[in-house]
């Protein structure tokens, strides 16, 4: 199977933060609109792989951009969903470290009871068109002022 994070070209048109050790992207085929990953610089498929230093990136790497992102797409109250599928048995498409951001409001689509944003996340994620998600990067690389590596 392809691992897209291993492979620069899957990501350089929507990373928009890096730290040290995890790469933030926006979601190629986001569910709700701010849908972002944050994504391990070295291949693992579990979390539990990750050292002490490690951790301590991500968590500062947390720290740093949801509070951003909940701002740029007007989440209220701080809400917010973030999932992880790790190992063969959790429903996971790419065996590489990462995890889902999604913003939430009190007036998004999935306050719908009818509506599941996690069944979206494995069945249903054609919300967006290329150019909404091109918008999406260019803002949102403009707020990290994140300058993509030209060639
Ligand atoms: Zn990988």
């Amino acid at each position: 199977m392809q691992d897209p994070f291993c492979n620069e070209e899957a990501y350089s048109k929507t990373v928009f933060y890096e730290s040290d050790y995890f790469r933030v992207l926006y979601d190629l085929r986001p569910v709700i609109r701010g849908h972002v990953l944050f994504v391990s610089k070295r291949h693992v498929t579990n979390l539990l792989e990750l050292n002490n230093e490690e951790i301590g990136d991500l968590h500062k790497t947390f720290m740093k951009v949801i509070p951003a992102i909940l701002k740029v797409y007007g989440a209220t109250d701080e809400s917010y969903d973030i999932t992880s599928q790790i190992g063969p048995y959790s429903g996971r498409t790419v065996p590489h470290l990462h995890f889902h951001v999604l913003p939430r409001s009190r007036s998004d689509e999935y306050q719908n009871e009818e509506k599941n944003i996690f069944d979206d996340l494995k069945l249903n994620r054609t919300h967006f068109g290329a150019s909404d998600v091109e918008t999406e990067v260019k803002k949102l690389r403009k707020e990290f002022g994140y300058k993509p590596k030209t060639k």
